[in-house]
C-alpha cells in the first residue's frame, strides 16, 4: 500500500498560493487572514476525506478519522501551516499534508483501523508574529498556560485572544487532552545532511540540547588616535581573546555540536572609538546531555578568564533554554521498520531545530521523519525538496502509523 504522490505534491501546490510571496515563497503568519484561509482549506480536505474538524481553544485544528473502536487512544501525526514571514512551501505544510495523504490513502484502500486516526495542524509553531516558538502544542501538552498564550501580543499589538476571536475561535479552556498512543511528525530536514548522504529518510532519534547566551562586557569609550594601547579598557579585547577559544572548545565536544554567534554590538558603534561596551551572542546545541553540559560550563569559564585577563567587568547570561529530547524507542522503531521495509536508504540523526513533536513528547510516545530539502535550505523563500523524497516520508508516515494503528484486515 502506497499514497498518492501526484495528490500530495498538487495538494502542496495548492496550499502555497495562499499568502503566496513574488519571490515563490509564503507567508502565512500565525492567525493572519492567510493562516486562516490555509486553515479553511485544510479543514475542507479533511471533511471531504470524511473526518470530523475540531479546534482547541488555543487554536490547534484536529481532524479526526475514526477507529473501528472509538474508546481507543488516537494514532496522531501533523506539524503546522503557519510559516516564516518569508518562509517556504514545505516546512511544517509537507507534515500536516503527508498526514491528510495518510487518511486519503486509508480511504483510496478503503482500509480501517482500529485505534482512531488524527491530524493535528499546531498552531503558531513559528513564534515570528506572535513570539513564542511551538505555542499551540505546549498549551495543548500542559507546558505552557493557555491564559499566558492567550495574551501574547505581536508587534501591532494585537492578541493571540483576539485573533482567535476573530477567526471565530472562541476560547473556554482546552478541555480534556484526548488519549494518544503514538505521534508521527514528518518534516524536511532543515539541513543538509540527508541530502549530502545521498539518503531518503532520516529516522529521528530525538532532538538536541540547546542554549542561547549573552555576553556583555564593560569597557571604557576612548579617542582611537590619542588612547595608547595599553592604557584602554578596550572590550574587543576579550571578544579578540574569546572567539577562537571558544571555537576550539566547541570542536574538542565533537563534531555534533553547534556554537554559533549570530550578534555582536558595540556601542557606541563609531569607527574612531574604543567601545565602552560589547554585547553578544552564543547559540549552543548538542544532542549528548554531558557533552551539552560540558561546552556550556567551558564557555562560562573562558568568558569569566578573559574578562580577569583584560581586567574589564562584565559577564554571561542564559536568557534561552530547551532541554533536548529522546524521542521514543518503540515510535522510532516503527519509522525505521517501515523505511526498511519499503527499502528507502534510512539514517538516525538528532534534530537541530525545536518542532512541536518536543512538547507532544511530553506527554505521548512520540518520533519524527525527516526527508532531505534542496541545499539544506529552510526559513526560507527559495526552500525545495524533490516530489520523490516527500512521497517516500508520507509511505514511511503511513506504514508507521499503520504499526500502531492495528488495520482490520
Ligand atoms: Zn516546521
Amino acid at each position: 500500500m502506497r499514497i498518492n504522490p501526484d495528490r500530495l505534491w498538487s495538494r502542496l501546490m495548492e496550499m502555497a498560493t495562499i499568502g503566496a510571496t513574488p519571490s515563490g515563497g509564503c507567508n502565512r503568519q500565525a492567525l493572519s487572514d492567510a493562516d486562516m484561509a490555509g486553515r479553511r482549506l485544510l479543514k475542507q480536505w479533511a471533511e471531504a476525506a470524511g473526518c470530523k474538524v475540531r479546534v482547541d481553544a488555543i487554536g490547534n485544528l484536529f481532524a479526526h478519522r475514526a477507529g473501528s473502536d472509538e474508546s481507543l487512544a488516537v494514532v496522531m501525526t501533523g506539524s503546522h501551516l503557519d510559516t516564516q514571514p518569508t518562509g517556504g512551501k514545505f516546512d511544517g505544510v509537507y507534515g500536516v499534508l503527508a498526514g491528510l495523504e495518510v487518511i486519503e490513502s486509508l480511504n483510496d484502500h478503503a482500509l480501517q483501523t482500529h485505534h482512531p486516526i488524527e491530524l493535528c495542524v499546531w498552531c503558531n509553531e513559528e513564534g515570528s508574529r506572535f513570539s513564542m516558538a511551538m505555542m499551540g502544542s505546549a498549551v495543548w501538552s500542559g507546558r505552557f498556560a493557555l491564559a499566558e498564550a492567550l495574551k501574547l501580543t505581536d508587534r501591532a499589538g494585537i492578541s493571540v485572544r483576539g485573533e482567535l476571536q476573530r477567526a471565530g475561535i472562541h476560547a473556554q479552556g482546552m478541555g480534556e487532552r484526548q488519549a494518544v498512543k503514538a505521534c508521527f511528525e514528518a518534516h524536511i530536514e532543515q539541513g543538509p545532511v540527508l541530502e549530502q548522504q545521498a539518503t531518503t529518510i532520516g529516522v529521528v532519534t530525538g532532538v538536541q540540547h540547546m542554549s542561547r547566551h549573552e555576553i556583555e562586557v564593560e569597557g571604557q569609550e576612548a579617542h582611537a588616535g590619542p588612547t595608547p594601547m595599553d592604557m584602554r579598557r578596550d572590550p574587543i579585547r576579550v571578544l579578540a581573546d574569546l572567539l577562537p577559544a571558544l571555537y576550539a572548545a566547541a570542536e574538542r565536544h565533537g563534531s555534533s555540536a553547534r556554537f554559533t554567534v549570530g550578534f555582536i554590538e558595540t556601542l557606541p558603534g563609531s569607527p574612531n572609538t574604543v567601545p565602552g561596551k560589547l554585547r553578544f551572542t552564543v547559540d549552543i546545541r548538542h544532542p549528548d546531555a554531558e557533552q551539552y553540559a560540558s561546552l556550556k560550563a567551558q564557555a562560562h569559564a573562558l568568558v569569566r578568564d578573559a574578562l580577569a585577563r583584560h581586567k574589564l567587568k562584565g559577564g554571561m547570561r542564559c536568557f534561552w533554554e530547551a532541554p533536548g529530547v529522546i524521542f521514543d524507542a518503540g515510535c522510532v522503531d516503527a519509522v525505521r521498520s517501515a523505511a526498511a521495509k519499503l527499502g528507502f536508504s534510512a539514517m538516525e540523526m538528532v534534530s537541530g531545530a525545536g518542532h512541536d513533536s518536543c512538547n507532544v513528547s511530553d506527554v505521548a510516545p512520540t518520533a519524527m521523519i525527516f526527508v532531505p530539502c534542496a541545499g539544506g535550505l529552510s526559513h526560507n523563500e527559495a526552500e525545495s525538496a524533490a516530489p520523490a523524497d516527500l512521497a517516500a516520508g508520507a509511505n514511511v508516515l503511513l506504514h508507521a502509523m499503520l504499526s500502531m494503528a492495528a488495520p482490520l484486515s
